[in-house]
This record gives C-alpha cells, structure tokens and sequence, in this order.
C-alpha cells in the first residue's frame, strides 16, 4: 500500500509514523508513507496557503490551488487513476473499524489536511472522495486525524501485526469489546489473576473470555451487539 499524506505542518506526523509497529510496517516494505507538504504547491514567494474568508468573519481557509496541484502531482507520480482521496473533517462520516477494514484493502490512499478555519469548499466538491472525521470534537488541524486512521489501517495490512490472531480477536471484531488481559505476575499488592487463566485448561479459559467480553460490551457498548 502507498499513503500519501498532504498537510501544511508535516512535521506533526511525523514523530507518530515513525515509531512502534507503523515504522515497522515500512521498513519492511508493507506501506510506504510519504508526506508531501502542502507549501511546496504554492507559487508565490511566502508560499501561502491560507488566506481570509469571502464574506468576512474570523479564522483564515486553506487555499484551493495547492491542493489541487499536490493530488495532481501525486495521481501523476504514482500513476494513480481514480485514487480515494481523503478528507479530514469532523463534518465526515465517523471513521470505523470496518472503514479502517475497507481501506487497508486499497493500494493507494490520500489524506488531505486541514487547518485553521478549514478548507476551501471546492477541494471537497471536487477532489475528495471520502469525508471523515475521528469523532466529535473539533482539532486545530487534520494530521493528527490521518495518523489516527493511518495507524488503524497500517496495522490491518497482512504481515504488519506479528501475530494476525491478535488484531482478529481485538475489539469491533465480531461486534464485541476485547476480553481482559492479564500477564506476570500472578499476584501483585494482592490482586490475582483469575484462577482460570492459570489452569491450563483452553476450553474453560476460551468461555471465560468470552463472557468477560460480552458483559463488558453489554454493560458499556450493547449497541455493538446488535450490529449483526
Ligand atoms: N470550521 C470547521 C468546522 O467547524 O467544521 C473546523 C475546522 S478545524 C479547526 C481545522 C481542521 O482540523 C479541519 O479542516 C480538519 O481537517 C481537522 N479536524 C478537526 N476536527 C476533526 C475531526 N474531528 N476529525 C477529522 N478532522 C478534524
């Protein structure tokens, strides 16, 4: 898979994409990520990109131009047809696992950035496919959103996770919140860890999972569990 991450402030995912199991997932070949700064899009001296609302009012727009050159170069580049180009906005459709799913399945993505007051209207009639947003609550800007999914689906691609049980078995797998863990030591400041996790016994332990993630999910997400 190729990401392609357009944003005037690279430097803010940077740090995120280049620890742990993303950093992994590249040197290995499995995704490249590549940021591609917004600025070096623009064609004037302070290269701009913002500017003041028309109609007045507060906060500053991400121009269009610059965004459309970056998908441009990028589509040109990579020899891209018909890429999904993403938008980050908490106006977007709430990202998901089962988006995070459906997108580790492409071999291209774009993220486009916003910032400030938000982005020029046209880019998103004319140049994203998809609108997203983390959640319901408003970011200074888009990079930290595209990490979050970036991370969500980076770690989906085949070979990214040591061991594919582990993902296949988290939580919003099989409409349910993941089980309890625990791991050494057996007993510490006199909390134990349940007596069935230590008998060795696969088919007791596989039920007691089991219904410690369906009282979890039942009490703090039951929504989940109509989601057949
Ligand atoms: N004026 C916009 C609104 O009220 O819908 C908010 C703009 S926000 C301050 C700046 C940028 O941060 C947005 O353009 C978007 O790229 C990003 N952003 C903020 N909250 C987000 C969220 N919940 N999910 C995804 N992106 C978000």
């Amino acid at each position: 898979m190729k990401i392609f991450v357009v944003t005037a402030f690279p430097g803010l995912l940077s740090g995120p994409l280049a620890e742990s199991i993303i950093r992994l997932a590249q040197e290995s070949g499995i995704v490249q990520i590549e940021l591609v700064d917004l600025r070096d899009f623009t064609t004037d001296k302070h290269r701009q990109v913002d500017d003041y609302p028309y109609g007045g009012g507060p906060g500053m727009i991400l121009k269009p131009e610059p965004f459309f050159r970056a998908v441009e170069a990028i589509e040109k580049k990579g020899k891209l047809v018909n890429p999904r180009v993403l938008q980050m906005t908490p106006q977007g459709k709430r990202f998901n696992q089962g988006l995070a799913k459906e997108f580790s399945r492409l071999d291209n993505l774009i993220f486009l950035c916003g910032h400030y007051k938000g982005v020029d209207e046209r880019v998103l009639e004319h140049l994203v496919t998809d609108e997203l947003s983390i959640g319901d609550y408003v970011l200074t800007g888009g990079e930290l959103a595209a990490a979050v999914i970036i991370d969500a689906v980076v770690r989906l691609l085949p070979g990214a996770i040591g061991d594919v049980d582990s993902a296949l078995s988290d939580s919003f797998e099989n409409n349910r919140l993941d089980c309890p863990h625990y791991t050494r030591p057996e007993e510490y400041r006199g909390m134990k860890v349940p007596e069935v996790l230590l008998s060795g016994h696969h088919a007791r332990i596989e039920e007691w999972r089991l219904n410690k993630a369906l009282e979890k999910t039942k009490a703090v997400r039951a929504d989940l569990l109509n989601n057949e």
